[in-house]
């Protein structure tokens, strides 16, 4: 097979890892719109537009740490090496991919700075055409390919709410996307949107520099977790007037600035409608197993479910496309998998979450990676990542100042210890 994969995140690299291996006959190539690995774990200072007129595809900032140990954060057959600390810095993360990449020899099967433009089924021998421009040249290209892998990440298009009042606030509005240093808030007021993990890990960021860290959320919970004297937390905006902001309960606060940390949008530019994947309300569909486009099932979109162990999961992702693609297992008919999907979403509605939510795995992860493993006869993930995962997760939510100092140690498939 002929396969393309899209994107040299880690996702793209674990495709790269396994479509490289020997197992299977394949020849690969791999596009990457910027010139390096690691997707949004390289970090950049420009936001906005590229040299090449492309949308900054990274949200990576300055003073990121993990907010999963490094325990959890490996590939399954090359884990992140020995350290000192279990929570690690973007640089550490991103040398890590690199080492991955060089060490499985993956560059040489990487296009740099070739932007995929389109992706289309087409008539011929190979079922897909895929239209590429090489940026350095700018001339534009089709390829045929009889497979796909999309691993184009999804922590790039900002979901900004439609605030009342935004267009009469005379201060500054910036999504996290575009965040870079907390030094842009040095001395200013600041209504933080959202506590999802990057919304507290965010005010907690600019409060080194911030006067006032005002930290708006509906969480069903109020958060438990202590957080440095000059953050507080508050309702819901009701709106924006031209120098502050009113929360629903009534209260108003004079700010310079309104942070936007309010998550992001599933984006495929590049798929034309042919492709038969669709996002609706921030779910991806109709897909089988959150993975393969059940439409047309050698497209798959690599990388979908969150609150993941990320690179493991793609790995696992990845094993179970081939072992599909290659005819050692066979795709159910095509309303079984839409059944499946649509019983899915019917459960999730039923549970009181949204079709937003479709995707999220947290603290249930283990049954998606064991459902793949299952289903494709492929060595499953260890239940202790879940494990692992779910206890970060826990400690993070109580205590967010401190959480990162703990420092574990997997000492067998199910089991870790705490240093
Ligand atoms: C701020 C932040 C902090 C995070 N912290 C953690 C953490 O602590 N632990 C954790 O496990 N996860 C974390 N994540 C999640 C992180 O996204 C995943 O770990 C993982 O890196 C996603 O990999 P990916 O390959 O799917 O996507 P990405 O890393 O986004 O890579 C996608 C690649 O596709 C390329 N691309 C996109 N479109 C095209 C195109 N049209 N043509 C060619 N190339 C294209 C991009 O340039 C990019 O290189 C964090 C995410 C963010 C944004």
């Amino acid at each position: 097979m002929k396969i393309a994969v899209i994107g040299a995140g880690s996702a793209g690299l674990a495709a790269l890892r396994h479509c490289t291996s020997g197992t299977y006959d394949c020849e690969v190539v791999c596009y990457e719109k910027t010139d390096q690995v690691g997707g949004t774990w390289v970090y950049v200072e420009e936001t906005g537009l590229d040299r090449y007129g492309l949308p900054i595809h990274t949200s990576m900032y300055k003073n990121l740490r993990t907010n999963l140990p490094k325990e959890v954060m490996g590939y399954p057959d090359y884990p992140v090496p020995d350290a000192p600390e279990s929570y690690l810095t973007r640089t550490q993360i991103l040398e890590f991919l690199n080492s991955y990449c060089d060490h499985f020899k993956l560059r040489q099967h990487i296009r740099f700075l070739h932007n995929v433009e389109s992706v289309a089924p087409s008539g011929g021998d190979r079922k897909w055409t895929i239209k590429v421009k090489d940026l350095r040249n700018n001339t534009v290209a089709n390829d045929s390919f009889d497979a796909v892998m999309v691993c184009n990440g999804h922590y790039f298009k900002p979901s900004v709410p439609n605030l009342k009042g935004h267009e009469t606030f005379q201060g500054q509005q910036l999504h996290s996307h575009d965040y870079r240093t907390p030094d842009i808030f040095l001395d200013k007021n600041v209504v933080v949107v959202g506590a999802g993990p990057s919304g507290m890990d965010l005010a907690l960021d600019i409060s080194r520099k911030a006067t006032r860290v005002i930290l708006s959320h509906h969480t069903r919970e109020p958060i438990g977790t202590i957080f440095p004297d000059n953050v507080v937390q508050k309702p819901d905006i009701k709106e924006l007037t031209e120098n502050g902001v009113l929360f629903d309960d009534g209260s108003s606060e004079s700010i310079d600035a309104v942070f936007y940390c309010t998550g992001y949008e599933y984006s495929f530019p590049f798929l034309d409608p042919k492709c038969g994947v669709r996002v609706d309300s921030n779910m991806v569909t109709p897909l089988w197993k959150h993975l393969v486009s059940i439409e047309n099932p050698t497209l798959a979109l690599v990388g979908i479910p969150f609150y993941v162990c990320a690179f493991s999961m793609f790995d696992l992702q990845v094993r179970f496309l081939l072992k599909f693609w290659y005819g050692r297992k066979d795709f159910p008919a095509k309303g079984d998998m839409l059944k499946e999907e649509k019983e899915e979403l019917e459960k999730l509605l039923a549970e009181g979450l949204r079709k937003r939510h479709f995707h999220q795995m947290g603290y249930k992860q283990d049954v998606y990676y064991d459902d793949l493993a299952d289903t494709a006869g492929i060595t499953p993930l260890p239940p202790v990542l879940t494990k692992l995962h779910n206890e970060s997760s826990m400690h993070f939510l109580d205590d967010l100042l401190h959480y990162r100092e703990s420092r574990y140690k997997i000492i067998d498939d199910y089991n870790f210890i705490q240093l």
